[in-house]
């Protein structure tokens, strides 16, 4: 780690530091504690840690190798999940898996020392010093930022926007397993679905969710629309144990190099702040376990190193994920907004394993016609347009 050799700094009190407890900052942390024992490391969050999130991810997008890193955190699993659309309901076979933020901030508080989980605000980050709101002064020899998105005013965006609430209700609700799209509802603000999770007999997750072209989140109403989809259910709702929110970018087009360097170039990145998050859901977790483990095995953890490392990981999985992008043109550009659940609603209709491959940002080549081929279900003129737009913009 001796990456400085300037003897007239004090020396460093961290090999690295972390900033920002959540997904990100907290699994490279769990990995790197338990892969560099040796290693002073530091994580610094300014609120909660691992904030309030219930994380969901698709058991198969983790590779076998990463799982030791992911399975102490699961609270729940389900075999398969259901998704519903005007005209088909399908289930399918692939293992989900939640994680919660209190979960997440349990085993970090068990792995690591106290001392090593600081809160404060960062108020300044430098490779080889971090400063805090209350004045404390971090010396360190690497660090790695990983607080959340950085300025999305450099990408093209659509939005996937929601509120949801974990509900206590006075009777068993009788779902078996999650819903991921019950897009059966009236279709608002764009594509429109509502999001199940059963957590127990009676506790149900909620989640009304919009692809929408405003970031804009009127959260008392999408709460209105929570309870009003409980009450049509004829469900009878006796209190909200948990509510979370949340305005995830769905990448159209953008410059990553830009987006990159507008937290600050020399710092070594992970999370949303590094780009790391499938275009077309903004879902983050497969990636961030990812980098983890890779940061985890890395020979040299120097600052140097750690910038290059995460800055070609990062930039490598932007240009990968074109096809993504592409798509989320056809979403948000081509498809009028009242008929985007038609364009998920094929998308449901192709074969699972495409489907899961999709998910996990691993599309074939064949996939990737498939996906592209047949009656398309927005209009080809539309689609021509908006593509050829964005290339001429480029
Ligand atoms: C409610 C919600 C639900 C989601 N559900 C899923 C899901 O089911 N599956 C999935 O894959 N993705 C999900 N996402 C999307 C994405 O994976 C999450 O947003 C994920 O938390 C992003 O990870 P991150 O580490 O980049 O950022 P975060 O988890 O947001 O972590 C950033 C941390 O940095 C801290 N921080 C910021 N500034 C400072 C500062 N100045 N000083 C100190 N600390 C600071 C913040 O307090 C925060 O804890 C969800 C997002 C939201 C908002």
């Amino acid at each position: 780690m001796a990456e400085h050799g300037d003897t007239e700094r004090p020396a460093a009190e961290w090999d690295l530091v972390i900033l920002g407890g959540g997904l990100a900052g907290g699994l490279i942390a769990l990995a790197v504690a338990a892969r560099r024992p040796g290693l002073r490391l530091a994580l610094v969050e300014q609120d909660r840690l691992g904030g309030n999130h219930i994380w969901s991810h698709f058991a198969q997008d983790i590779a076998t190798d990463d799982r030791w890193l992911v399975d102490p955190l699961v609270t729940k699993q389900w075999s398969s999940y259901d998704v519903a659309f005007p005209t088909f309901r399908r289930e399918m076979a692939t293992t989900y898996r939640t994680i919660t933020s209190e979960r997440l901030a349990e085993v970090l508080q068990e792995r690591l020392p106290a001392a090593a989980l600081i809160t404060g605000v960062v108020t300044s980050a430098r490779p080889d010093q971090i400063d805090l709101a209350d004045g404390r002064v971090l010396a360190t020899r690497a660090v790695l930022d990983a607080r959340g998105p950085g300025d999305l005013a450099h990408l093209e965006l659509g939005y996937q926007k929601f509120v949801g609430q974990v509900l206590q209700l006075a009777r068993p609700h009788g779902l078996r397993r999650p819903v991921v799209m019950d897009a059966t509802v009236e279709q608002l603000d764009g594509y429109r679905f509502v999001y199940l999770l059963p957590m127990g007999p009676s506790e149900i997750f909620v989640e009304d969710t919009y692809y929408s072209d405003s970031s804009a989140l009127d959260r008392p109403l999408l709460q209105q629309r929570v309870a009003e989809y409980a009450r049509n259910l004829g469900w009878e709702v006796l209190g909200a144990s948990r509510t979370e929110h949340g305005v995830l970018p769905v990448v159209i087009d953008g410059d990553f190099e830009r987006y990159w360097s507008s937290t600050g170039p020399e710092l070594a990145k992970a999370g949303m702040r590094a780009a790391l998050f499938h275009p077309t859901t903004g879902y983050s977790l497969p990636d961030a376990v990812r980098l983890a483990a890779r940061i985890a095995q890395a020979p040299d953890l120097s600052h140097s190193a750690l910038v290059q490392l995460t800055h070609d990981h990062a930039a490598r999985t932007w240009k990968g994920r074109r096809f993504y992008r592409l798509l989320d043109t056809m979403l948000f550009r081509a498809a009028a907004p009242t008929q985007r659940y038609r364009v998920l609603e094929r998308h449901y209709r192709l074969d699972a394993d495409l489907v899961q491959r999709f998910y996990a940002a691993e599309s074939t080549a064949a996939d990737k016609v498939r996906i592209l081929a047949g009656r398309p279900p927005v209009p080809v003129r539309d689609a021509v347009r908006a593509i050829a737009h964005r290339a001429r913009r480029r």
